[in-house]
Parts: C-alpha cells; sequence; structure tokens
C-alpha cells in the first residue's frame, strides 16, 4: 500500500479555502470560485470541522432567498445553512436535493451525505499507510514534525466534487458572470442576480 504522501487522495494545504464557519455564504463561495475549487473547510474555534461543498452552497443559498429574499439569504453565515441542512427537516432536504441535482456539471448525482462532511478530529501522519477503509471521508494530515500539512479523502467522488471549479452566478440583465452572488447585486453592472 502506498503511504499518504503518494496518495492521490491527498489534498495539500492551501488548495482549499478555510475560512471560519461564521462568515457569509456568499463569501465562502467567492472563495471557492477564486482559488477554483469545489469546497470549503470552515473552521470552529480554529479547528478545521466541516467541508461545505459549492453544490450544496449554492442550492442552501437559492433556496433560503425563495424563503427571505437574496440579500438575506446570501449574508446568511454558513453555521446558519448547516444547521438547516442537519435539522431533522424532510422538505427542507428534498428542496435542497432537487435544486444540487440542477446545478450538478456531473452526471451522477452528489449523494446526500457529501453536501457538507464532518471532519475527523483526529489526524493521520503523511507517512502513514493508506487506510484500506476509514469510517471518516475527511481526515486531517500532518507531516513528520506535527504540522498540518493537507487532507486526506477517503473517498473518490468526495475528492473529485471538491476539485471541480464551482458554478457562476449570473445576473439577470446581461448575464455577467460572477464568481460569487455578493448581495445579490451583479459584480459588473449591479443588476439583480438570477436566483
Ligand atoms: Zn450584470
Amino acid at each position: 500500500m502506498p503511504n499518504i504522501r503518494d496518495s492521490k487522495r491527498l489534498i495539500p494545504l492551501g488548495r482549499l479555502p478555510v475560512l471560519p464557519a461564521w462568515v457569509s455564504g456568499s463569501r465562502a463561495y467567492g472563495a471557492m470560485s477564486s482559488s477554483n475549487s469545489g469546497a470549503v473547510i470552515a473552521t470552529d474555534g480554529e479547528i478545521p470541522a466541516y467541508l461545505i461543498t459549492a453544490p450544496f452552497l449554492k442550492a442552501a443559498i437559492r433556496v433560503a432567498a425563495d424563503e427571505l429574499g437574496i440579500e438575506s439569504a446570501t449574508v446568511m453565515p454558513l453555521t446558519k445553512h448547516l444547521i438547516r441542512l442537519w435539522k431533522t427537516d424532510d422538505q427542507l432536504s428534498a428542496t435542497l436535493k432537487s435544486k444540487i441535482d440542477e446545478e450538478s456539471p456531473n452526471p451522477s448525482p452528489i449523494p446526500e451525505k457529501f453536501f457538507a462532511v464532518v471532519i475527523s478530529q483526529d489526524s493521520i501522519s503523511i507517512n502513514a499507510t493508506v487506510p484500506e477503509d476509514s469510517i471518516h471521508d475527511v481526515v486531517p494530515v500532518n507531516d513528520a514534525d506535527g504540522i498540518s500539512a493537507g487532507w486526506y479523502f477517503g473517498n473518490d467522488q468526495l475528492l473529485e466534487i471538491i476539485q471541480t471549479p464551482p458554478a457562476a452566478w449570473y445576473c439577470q440583465n446581461y448575464n455577467h458572470p460572477n464568481g460569487d452572488p455578493d448581495t445579490g447585486k451583479c459584480h459588473t453592472c449591479g443588476g439583480p442576480m438570477k436566483k
């Protein structure tokens, strides 16, 4: 078996944006767009706590926009989107799922367990052997000195999702592409964003 360092499942530190979980969905989406990554790592008090994927976040903002208006939806913090995802509400989950399927660039639907993933609290050494089976889909990886080196992904589909650049947001006026929904206004013309 190869070790973690030689595995294609190691995503080096810096490849994925890392932001506090209290930032707005719009800001997190912008960070994903500027780094061409399909996910963001959200920290809780400096600790990497959640992996949040772009298809989920886009759908979550759109669903919230239908309920609360786009401006409120874009400033909603990541923590609130996660609470909404994980609370027991089959209707919301179903609506989110259908929006994500609409947005998905891949023909294979994204399983609900990969919309957002809780990151393992235990880390693994970069010199360790690739685990045959991990119960965690995202595990922090440390180098020989115990310094954070990145993330090990236990699942190939999730690995593909996080390396797929996020879909753009388009304005209603001229279809200008935007890397994030801002507060519902197009960065180029100031016109309203399509939901
Ligand atoms: Zn525009």
